[in-house]
């Protein structure tokens, strides 16, 4: 049994997922299999991309693709390339963000990338300690410094409001510290144009109380956007495969099959495993 990886290690979007604050216990994950993998003797190939020329020199009876899914393409007239990333980007530091940031997509994505960047242009909690230890500033102005970001922050969401995609009871924490650290959001909000680095957008502020919705118009100065606005499966892998071998019991999971969560992607794989 070989397992093939094209990067050169193992955990596809965990480590992404790792990234924002609080979330790092994701990165065990990945330890964890690599050890088990080896406790079940199945050969780990890093580095090696399947392509159908790479399963040609195979014999196996069955191949499963669990190749996952990118992140989908944001389209913005008027938007100068250099200033758009992905949050996958961000969090896996291959971009920087600017000073001043709009995250389009208030998803579980877009919210942790936002608090991700906001912690980034705060102090540490290593900072915090040492200045509180050693008395550099007064607690006051610790406690602001702790409170706040330089970073300049907004996150544009097409829905009603950000944070939707968490599950009950799980989302707070995040939302909690976008408000404390000063992260506005623009929600049912439609951008309407973008030149040079400005964005205009109509967006609409619901009071649910008294049932009243009022729409505005705001215009918004950025360095960087940043695009969360979902995944799309991965598919070409398996549709490839199941062309050039038609007779081979090919299957597929996880977030190529259907764009989830960890628990599922793993769910699936055991249910799959139990059946080959
Ligand atoms: C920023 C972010 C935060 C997230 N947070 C959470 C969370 O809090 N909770 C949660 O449950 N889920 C979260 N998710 C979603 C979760 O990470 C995914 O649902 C899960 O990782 C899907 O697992 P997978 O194995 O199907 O795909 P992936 O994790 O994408 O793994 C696919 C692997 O296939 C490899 N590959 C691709 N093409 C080839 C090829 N041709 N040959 C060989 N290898 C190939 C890739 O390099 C990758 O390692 C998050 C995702 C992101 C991006």
């Amino acid at each position: 049994m070989a397992l093939w990886e094209k990067t050169d290690s193992l955990g596809g979007q965990l480590t992404a997922a790792a990234a924002p604050p609080g979330k790092h216990e994701f990165s065990f994950l990945p330890a964890y299999y690599a050890a088990a993998l080896k406790q079940a003797g199945v050969e780990v190939l890093l580095g090696q991309s399947v392509e159908k020329e790479a399963i040609s020199s195979t014999n196996a009876d069955s191949i499963i693709v669990a190749c996952g899914s990118h992140p989908k393409a944001l389209n913005l007239e008027g938007l100068d390339p250099q200033a758009l990333v992905s949050a996958q980007d961000i969090l896996l530091g291959r971009r920087m963000a600017g000073r001043r940031v709009l995250i389009v997509g208030g998803g579980s994505v877009g919210c942790e990338t936002a608090q991700f960047l906001a912690r980034e242009g705060s102090i540490s909690p290593d900072q915090f300690y040492y200045y509180s230890a050693q008395k550099v500033e007064s607690p006051e102005k610790i406690a602001s410094m702790a409170n706040s970001t330089r970073r300049d922050i907004a996150i544009i969401e097409a829905l009603p409001r950000i944070g939707g995609g968490y599950a009950p009871g799980t989302g707070w924490p995040v939302l909690a510290d976008l408000k404390r650290l000063g992260v506005r959001s623009y929600t049912e909000a439609k951008i309407q144009s973008i030149s040079d680095n400005r964005i205009r957008l109509e967006y609409t502020v619901r009071d649910r109380r008294l049932d009243q919705t009022e729409t505005y118009l705001a215009d918004l100065e950025f360095d960087t956007i940043v695009s969360a606005i979902g995944s799309d499966p991965c598919t070409q892998v398996f549709q490839q495969l199941q062309q050039a071998f038609p007779t081979k019991d090919i299957r597929s999971l996880g977030d190529c099959q259907q764009i989830g969560t960890v628990l599922s992607a793993v769910q699936s794989a055991c249910d799959l495993a139990l059946k080959v």
